[in-house]
């Protein structure tokens, strides 16, 4: 008798690999396809209420209680826009390495409040109660104020989403030793044990319909979780299943005991004061160098603007202005090239 053994293993793992690699491909394609219906939904939404908000300015026209109404509801969309875009930029800049801290020493307790501060009106418009504890004695940290502000405000707003009207959220800072857990806990909708290891993940959403009442794009909390990590520190997600409630809790390493701060400790200028300075605005979106130059010109400055590189060296030579804000991507020339020509021409001497 005259045989032949064939070794198949191989191929049919082989095969197993394809098969599962083609079953990737279509799931990653229908996460994009997905993301992409939400962000569209997501960007499209707060446009409607901006743009009743424009009619109605034109139609009432003049200043009164209800003009400033709609201003502040406009106002609250943009700003949910902003931060919508703002999540949306950080996470690819996260993914290719691109975010660095600047590292300081802070008070914890300041960056608690300004995440407060910043959720303030979306915790009242829910009728929900908030119930702070800041550290004491107050703990210093080594870390970077606005993105630790960002790690807080993600976890606070979430959990003013995630919750009946009337819920109560807490948010509190405790000393263990040598790191500092804070967490904020809400009385929401909760998380179900299967979704909770699943939450950090980019783009993860427990509920994917579009009607679903509080929107957002699943970055946010993947944005927390990077955002700690780059400070040395871990984030937890708890609950006990849906309905009853979530607990996210972020744990940072302290570095020493914080002597008496003196005032001003996150380096912020002070209010905006009285200057007067020759300033030339370089941004290629013209609205956005218009309103920045008004803004500058109401607190005392003269202010020129230019649209594009060519525009901004012509610009720099004849003005001779004492502060050149320049945007980085600009048409026929783009900032640093204009930044490195008006520096020649200048030869590294003040005017
Ligand atoms: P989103 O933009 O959808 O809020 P996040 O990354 O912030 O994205 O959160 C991911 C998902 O985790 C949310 O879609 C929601 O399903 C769930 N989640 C986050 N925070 C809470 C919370 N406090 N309570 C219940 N579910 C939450």
């Amino acid at each position: 008798m005259v045989g032949t053994n064939l070794d198949v293993t191989e191929r049919k793992e082989l095969e197993e690999k394809l098969r599962q690699h083609a079953a990737d491909l279509v799931e990653s394609d229908r996460n994009k396809n997905e993301f992409l219906a939400t962000l569209a939904h997501e960007l499209r939404n707060p446009l409607a209420p901006i743009g009743n908000g424009l009619k109605l300015m034109r139609l009432v026209g003049g200043g009164g209680e209800a003009v400033e109404e709609v201003r502040l509801m406009m106002e609250r969309q943009l700003t949910q826009m902003v931060r919508l875009v703002d999540d949306l930029m950080d996470v690819s800049r996260i993914s290719t390495g691109k975010i660095e801290l600047h590292k300081q020493s802070i008070d914890l307790s300041e960056v608690m409040n300004s995440a407060i501060e910043s959720t303030r009106s979306l915790i009242e418009s829910m009728g929900q109660k908030l119930v702070v504890t800041l550290p004491d004695p107050p703990l210093s940290l080594d870390a970077d104020p606005t993105r630790l502000t960002q790690v807080f405000l993600n976890l606070l707003n979430n959990a003013a989403k995630y919750s009946e009207p009337g819920g109560c959220i807490e948010f509190i800072a405790l000393r263990q030793e040598h790191e500092v857990a804070v967490t904020v806990t809400d009385t929401g909708i909760g998380i179900a044990a299967d979704q909770l290891p699943r939450v950090f993940e980019l783009f993860s959403q427990v509920d994917r319909s579009l009607e679903r009442s509080q929107g957002g794009l699943g970055i946010g909390l993947s944005l927390v979780q990077r955002l700690v990590e780059l400070h040395g520190g871990t984030v937890e997600a708890r609950s006990d299943g849906a309905g009853m409630g979530s607990e996210f809790c972020v744990r940072l390493p302290i570095k020493v005991k914080l002597p008496a701060l003196q005032g001003n400790s996150q380096g912020r200028p002070a209010a905006a004061s009285k200057t007067s300075l020759r300033i030339l605005v370089v941004d290629d979106n013209r609205d956005s160098a218009t309103t920045l130059s008004m803004l500058l010109r109401i607190v005392g400055n003269e202010t020129r603007t230019a649209h594009d590189g060519e525009e901004a060296v012509a610009q720099a030579l004849e003005y001779r202005p004492d502060v050149i804000l320049l945007d980085l991507g600009l048409p026929k020339m783009n900032g640093y090239e204009a930044c490195r020509l008006i520096r020649k021409q200048f030869n590294g001497k003040k005017q």
